[in-house]
C-alpha cells in the first residue's frame, strides 16, 4: 500500500498561511521596488515571486501526486511533482534573465534610486515578516514531522538573507554615493536565483529520467534482500527508481528449479517485507527464475 498523506490540520493551516502571507509580503517588496526603481530591490521581489510560485505549484503537484493509481495511470501519478518542478526551474531561469538584463542596463548609467528611505523600510518590513513566517513554519514542521514545511522554512530563510544582503548593499550605496552597487547587488541576487533554479531542474530531470536511488540506499536494499532470500540461490538485475514520494524496486530471484511455486512465493513475500522495512511504502516486484539463469557476474549490464 502506498504511504498515505500525513497532512495534519496544523500542517495544512501552516501551508495555507505560507501562501497567504507569502503573497502579502511579495506585494510589500513589489511596492519597495515601485517606489525606488532600484534593480536590487526588483531582483529581491523577483526571488519572492519565484518562491511563492514554487510554493503554490508544489502544493498542487503534491495533491496530484498523492492520487492513487487508476486505470489510465497504473503506476500512480507521482511524476506530476517532477513536471511541476521542471516548469518552476524554467520560470526561475526566466526571472534571473530579467534581472541580469535590467542590471546590465543600469550598470552603464547607475543613478540614485528614488524614495530610497521608504523603499528600504518596506523591504526591511518584508524581511521581518518572512523571518517570522520561517520560524513559525519550522516550529510546526518539526513538531508535526512535515519535511515539506521544514523545506519551505529553509527557502524563506534564504529569502530573508537575500533581502538582508540587498539592504546592506543599498545602505552602503546610500552612505558612499557609489550607486553602481545597486546593479552589482542585483547581479549577485540573479546569480543566486540561477543556482536555485539549477538545483530544482537537476532534481526534477533526475526523477523524470528514472535515476536510481543513491548508493547507500541501494546497498541497504541489497542487504535486506540477502537477509530474506532463504533457500534462493542468487538475485540479480536489482533496479531502483523514485517517483516523487514513492520508490520502486525490482529484481530477478534465482531459485532451485524444483522449488515449489508456493515456497518461492513465500520467499518473495519475505523479500518484499524486508525491503519495505528499509524503504517504507516501496513497491517491490520480484521475477523468479530457475538455476539455469544463474549469472556468473553480478555487474549490471553495461556497467555504471
Ligand atoms: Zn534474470
Ligand atoms: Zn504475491
Amino acid at each position: 500500500m502506498p504511504p498515505s498523506s500525513t497532512a495534519t490540520p496544523s500542517v495544512s493551516r501552516a501551508a495555507q498561511l505560507n501562501v497567504a502571507l507569502g503573497v502579502l509580503l511579495l506585494a510589500v517588496k513589489v511596492a519597495a521596488w515601485w517606489q525606488t526603481r532600484s534593480v536590487a530591490l526588483l531582483a529581491d521581489a523577483l526571488e519572492s515571486i519565484v518562491n511563492v510560485t514554487v510554493a503554490v505549484a508544489s502544493a498542487a503537484a503534491i495533491a496530484v501526486a498523492r492520487r492513487p493509481p487508476d486505470r489510465r495511470h497504473p503506476f500512480g501519478h507521482s511524476k506530476a511533482e517532477y513536471l511541476a518542478a521542471a516548469l518552476e526551474g524554467a520560470l526561475v531561469i526566466l526571472a534571473a534573465g530579467a534581472i541580469v538584463r535590467e542590471a546590465a542596463l543600469r550598470l552603464r548609467e547607475p543613478g540614485p534610486p528614488a524614495a530610497l528611505g521608504l523603499g528600504l523600510a518596506l523591504a526591511a518590513t518584508a524581511a521581518f515578516g518572512n523571518a517570522g513566517l520561517a520560524a513559525h513554519l519550522r516550529r510546526v514542521g518539526r513538531r508535526e514531522r512535515s519535511p515539506a514545511l521544514v523545506a519551505s522554512s529553509a527557502h524563506l530563510w534564504g529569502d530573508v538573507l537575500t533581502t538582508g544582503g540587498v539592504l546592506v548593499g543599498l545602505g552602503a550605496a546610500w552612505a558612499t554615493g557609489r550607486w553602481i552597487l545597486d546593479p552589482l547587488v542585483a547581479l549577485l541576487v540573479g546569480a543566486n536565483i540561477v543556482r536555485l533554479g539549477w538545483r530544482v531542474m537537476r532534481d526534477s530531470v533526475g526523477g523524470l529520467m528514472d535515476e536510481s536511488l543513491d548508493g547507500t540506499e541501494v546497498d541497504r536494499v541489497a542487504g535486506a534482500i540477502r537477509g530474506a532470500m532463504g533457500d534462493a540461490l542468487q538475485f540479480h538485475d536489482l533496479r531502483t527508481r523514485r517517483g516523487g514520494p514513492r520508490t520502486f524496486v525490482e529484481l530477478h530471484l534465482v531459485v532451485p528449479g524444483a522449488m515449489r511455486v508456493d515456497a518461492s512465493h513465500a520467499i518473495c513475500d519475505r523479500i518484499e517485507e524486508a525491503v519495505q522495512r528499509e524503504l517504507p511504502g516501496a513497491e517491490v516486484v520480484v521475477h523468479v527464475e530457475p538455476e539455469s539463469e544463474l549469472r556468473a557476474s553480478l555487474d549490471p549490464p553495461g556497467g555504471r
